[in-house]
Formats: structure tokens, sequence, C-alpha cells
């Protein structure tokens, strides 16, 4: 597609463009992370119902001509579905997509760093919860925890353009670790980023009092380091950053207790190619449906700045305002419809 007048980029009701795609690749996972996917059993999205390559393919070119210029590709775990760098390699083709970012748990990132970086791949975040390999045994259920580690050091010797680390803070799991990530981060030269626990889809065990607030994690490293400066940048990105008196910097994506949805300016696609508006959204357009029944890139791309156009979704700004905050969905609701699940959705 030729690229679209900045008039056509369609605006939401509060005025967010609609600039930053999440694309999960896959619904499946190999880490039972305890805030995703806690569960000893889920219903999969058919085989058949998951978006191919070309269509991933085709579907971006559609979102770039609407004004996306970010993709993050997500999942579920994406490593695990075959051959992403043949994805990879070709989104890196369009020209407007200037920043092509991958979301991994990392087990399976050291024999893949190269190639994917080789295809175009420009910045890759790893989640790593836990520096200690039984805490990752007991809440993700996995002995993998020297994989991941060989992953972010493979995803740094690969020389991605940049490599940050993503950790989900919770009481009385890791929230003893802050100050040791941070420290793991900055020995390697990459940002750690922390986050909020958040009652998402998919974290059936989410309680208020697990999480730990950004106030919080802000004192825990101020309690090591000194004074921790807040840096002044770009509205438009979830993470707050901050820097120590060093210059090391680090964020904290303040989800649950001060949510950024005033600036979202992120859809994202489902695994079976649902484009929903918010991570807590509840119904979306099912571009696989247009996809496969004919329908031409102007009509696709006409429906999506459709409902990006009436879109006024504050999905966690809205859960930060209940009187009673509990979990967003039981797990009978979950199994009803997989799309509610974080890790079908893209986290
Ligand atoms: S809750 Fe929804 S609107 Fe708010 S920041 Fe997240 S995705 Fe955006």
């Amino acid at each position: 597609m030729s690229p679209t007048p900045q008039s056509d980029r369609p605006a939401d009701l509060l005025g967010r463009p609609l600039r930053n795609l999440r694309i999960s690749v896959t619904d499946r996972c190999n880490l039972r992370c305890r805030y995703c996917m806690p569960e000893s059993e889920y219903v999969w999205l058919p085989r058949h119902s998951i978006l191919t390559f070309e269509e991933i393919d085709r579907v971006v070119g559609i979102f770039a001509g609407l004004g996306v210029s970010k993709v993050r590709l997500t999942g579920g775990e994406p490593l695990l579905r075959h051959d992403l760098g043949s994805l990879v390699s070709l989104l890196s083709r369009h020209d407007a997509i200037a920043d092509l970012a991958l979301t991994t748990n990392g087990v399976l990132l050291a024999r893949q760093a190269e190639a994917l970086r080789a295809a175009g791949l420009r910045r890759v975040t790893v989640s790593l919860d836990t520096l200690r390999p039984e805490r990752m045994q007991e809440f993700a259920r996995s002995a993998r925890h020297a994989d991941v580690i060989a992953g972010i050091d493979a995803a740094l010797t690969a020389g991605f353009e940049s490599v940050k680390l993503n950790t989900v803070v919770i009481r009385g799991y890791n929230d003893d670790e802050v100050v040791e990530l941070l420290q793991f981060a900055r020995g390697r030269g990459v940002e750690a980023r922390f986050i909020e626990y958040m009652d998402v889809g998919g974290a059936t065990g989410w309680t208020m009092d697990q999480v730990v607030s950004q106030r919080e994690i802000l004192e825990l490293v101020a309690r090591c380091y000194g004074p921790v400066e807040p840096l002044r940048e770009e509205a438009w990105a979830p993470a707050e950053r901050f820097a120590l008196r060093d210059g090391t910097t680090f964020g904290v994506i303040a989800s649950t207790t001060a949510p950024f949805c005033r600036t979202c300016d992120r859809g994202r696609l489902t695994a079976d190619g649902t484009f929903l508006l918010c991570l807590y959204g509840e119904d979306g357009l099912d571009l696989r449906e247009l996809l496969r029944g004919g329908a031409t890139d102007g009509e696709i791309s006409h429906r999506i700045a459709g409902v990006w156009r009436a879109r006024s979704d504050r999905g966690a700004e809205e859960r930060a305002g209940l009187a009673e905050r509990g979990i967003l969905h039981r797990i009978e609701s979950l199994r009803a419809d997989p799309r509610r699940e974080m890790h079908t959705r893209g986290g």
C-alpha cells in the first residue's frame, strides 16, 4: 500500500492515534508463570485459526498505512512459532515500520538470536522475574533458568539495537530481588523494567495486596542506590524511566496503580486475527474473517480505521477506579473464550 496522508490516520475518541501494534503469533507457551498461565490445562486456539505469516504480513502493511510505525511480536511465547525469522524478514521490509521488536521469555532465544537479528529484528525484551533457578521452578514450573540467561547473553552478542529485561514484581515472590535484578541488568549494560502485577485475563490468582507499587519499587532502589531521578521523555511510552546517580537508567510500568490509558496508542492482534483495542477489551474486529473472506486491503483498512475512531477504551484506568478490585475473569469465563487470556492477546 502507498503511504497514507496524515489526515487519513485515525485518532480515537480521546484523540489517541494508532501507532503501535502488538501481535501475538501463538497462544502456546513453554512456561506456566503464575501471573499469566497458572492453570494446569488450557483451551488452545485451533491451529487453522492462527494467522499465517503471509496474513500477518498483509495486515501489518494495512496497519502501516493507518499510521502504525512500531510492531512488537509477542505470544504466548513467540519463539515457539516455527521459523519466526521468516516472519521478521517479511515485516522488516515495510519501510513504515521503523521499530520491530520482540518480547520473549528467553528460553529458546540463545539459538535464535543471531538469525532474528540478521532477519531484521531491531529490539528484544526478555522476561526475567528472578535470578534464582529454584524460584523459577516454583513460579513458572520450569528448570530452564540457565537457558534464559544464555538467551540474554546471546541477544547481547547478536547486536540488537536494544535489549531490555522485564520483571513483574510480586509481593512475597520476588520483591526482595528488585535491587539484584537491577544490578544484573546494569552489569550487562541492559535496561531493567519493573512491571506492577496486573489483574488481566489469565491472572487468576491476582490480589491487590500482591501488587508492589511503583512508589515501593522506587523506594527499594533508592534505599540501595540513593536518590532516583525521573527522566522526562516520550509521554506515549508505557514505562516511566528513572536514572541513578551513576547514570544507570531503568523503567517502571505502573499499569496497576498509575495507569497510562490517556496516552495509549496500542492496538493488539490476537494469534487468531482479532484486532483488540485494549488489553482489557472484550470485543474485537475479526480480521481473519476479512482476510480469508476476500476483502480488499482498502476495505480492511476502512474497517480498522472505523473501530479505532470509535475507541474510548481505558481498561486499566477503569479497573483502578473500582472500589473492590478482584480478578478480571474467573477460570470458567477464560475457558469459555480463550481470547480473554493474556497469552492469546499478547501481554
Ligand atoms: S488498559 Fe487498555 S487503554 Fe489502558 S494502557 Fe492498557 S491497553 Fe491501553
